[in-house]
């Protein structure tokens, strides 16, 4: 792609309205744009770094055998009055009438209809266990939208939902999905901490909320800091070995503030090894058994032949927060590096060239060719502009690896450079290696 192409409506000044880093970037460098309060559009920046965040969870989800399937945005009234949470949920829930008059919503989750969706079809216990997902938009009319992506009325939401006959595979199921989101997160570059978390409206006993570290973060955090070093690769996809990782996990301390006991804290971690910080949640799993499959009637024959009710979970991911979170941990001193896995381009060229002397300019297409032709994602700065202030536009677009076409690069020999480090000087063939790993 050439950038006098992209459609990116950069903004030079800092918006006044956006208070945290994550939100101001994402407006100066045009990734979204404010429709109305809460509600934004995805403009192709932002669009194609949301998209590869979300292969990512993708991948991750079928990796442990979840299936992708698609439910739809508006709901029908009814399931929620039969599981009791119609008038429970209150303002949040967006209602809507059609034109019979029929009450439907705007789908802020999605328990009830997956209950409808799994009792109509499943009758028995040979069929379990499954978990089903989708990837798809949830509206949520918060009170106080906020922080532009992070907190918003419609945002873009991986929910998944298990199906199990026990509460002992269920937590089987509630362990897949652990791995999961740790997987996940540690591909898109985060450090995600798992932390025993209060389970709210939508109820059940076992709950993990999915925390990074971010001085803007909404969630107050006390862990112990050994935690951060628990690598989430070293186990292997097998339910010993799973239930294993989560009793490492959750024999460390670690609690938001609604979970956080003073004097349990002060016992169980050492003064040198408390963190007491901020922290973003970027995903939040739950166990709750039957609350929705006994008053909706999701039953199947057990081996004997017995009535039972389906044992649930349900573990959501917010895909379009998570952009704005990868923002929060990786954008410092004026410098966003986006991380390998989900920038919106594998390198940037940028040639140094005037309107009289466009050689430089030339012989950047060429190396834009050969990149494209191993299918590498390129960005080439063709914009007639000094410089120093393509530095600062790429110090704020992110793109992690940049080729300089100017003065230090002689024949196959090119500058190259990654943010935040210094440059060197390498051959194409070089060059194209570093990028492919
Ligand atoms: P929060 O406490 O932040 O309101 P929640 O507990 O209501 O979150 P869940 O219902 O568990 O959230 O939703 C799953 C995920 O969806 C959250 O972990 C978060 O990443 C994302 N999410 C929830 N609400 C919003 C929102 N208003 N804007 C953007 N993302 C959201
Ligand atoms: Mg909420």
């Amino acid at each position: 792609m050439y950038l006098s192409q992209l459609f990116i409506p950069l903004i030079k000044n800092l918006p006044t309205e956006a208070k945290i880093k994550s939100h101001q970037l994402m407006i100066r460098t045009g990734m979204i744009k404010q429709s109305s309060s809460g509600i934004y559009s995805w403009l192709p920046l932002g669009f194609k770094v949301m998209k590869k965040i979300e292969q990512i969870v993708r991948e991750e989800q079928n990796h442990i055998g979840a299936q992708e399937m698609l439910m739809p945005t508006i709901q029908s009234s009814e399931i929620w009055k039969e599981s009791g949470r119609y008038d429970d949920y209150g303002d949040e829930m967006l209602r809507i009438k059609d034109r019979q008059g029929r009450e439907m919503l705007y789908g802020p989750t999605n328990e009830e209809l997956i209950t409808d969706v799994f009792r109509s079809s499943v009758k028995s216990y040979k069929s379990l266990p499954q978990i089903l997902y989708h990837i798809q938009w949830k509206f949520r009319d918060e009170i106080r939208p906020r922080f532009g992506v992070m907190r918003c009325k419609e945002f873009y939401m991986k929910d998944a939902y298990s199906f199990d006959i026990s509460d002992e595979d269920a937590k089987k199921s509630y362990n897949k999905m652990f791995y999961s989101y740790l997987k996940t997160f540690s591909r898109i570059g985060l450090k995600a901490i798992p932390m025993s978390a209060a389970t709210g409206p939508i109820g059940g006993d076992l709950s993990h909320e999915f925390i990074i570290l971010a001085d803007t973060g909404e969630s107050k955090i006390f862990a112990d800091k050994k935690i951060f070093d628990i690598d989430i690769n070293k186990y292997k996809f097998d339910d010993a070995s799973l239930t294993r990782m989560r009793n490492d996990f959750t024999n460390i301390y670690a609690a938001t503030d609604e979970k956080y006991n003073k004097d349990e804290f002060n016992n169980k971690v050492s003064k040198d090894n408390q963190v007491i910080t901020k922290g973003i949640e970027v995903g939040h799993i739950f166990y709750f058994g039957d609350k929705y499959s006994k008053p909706m009637n999701c039953f199947i024959d057990d081996k004997n032949g017995k009535k039972i009710t389906v044992k649930m979970g349900s573990y959501g991911i917010g895909v379009s927060r998570l952009v704005a979170a990868v923002i929060e941990a990786n954008y410092n001193n004026d410098v966003m590096k986006w991380p390998k896995t989900i920038s919106p381009f594998d390198v940037v060229i940028i040639p140094s060239f005037t309107k009289n002397n466009t050689e430089n300019l030339r012989k950047a297409e060429k190396v834009y060719l050969e990149l494209k032709k191993q299918n590498i994602d390129v960005l080439l700065d063709d914009v007639d502009e000094n410089m120093s202030n393509k530095f600062k536009k790429h110090d704020l677009i992110g793109v992690p690896f940049q080729i300089i076409i100017g003065s230090k690069s002689e024949g196959d020999n090119l500058e190259f450079k990654e943010l935040n480090s210094t440059s060197e000087i390498l051959s194409l063939s070089n060059i194209k290696s570093k990028l492919r790993i």
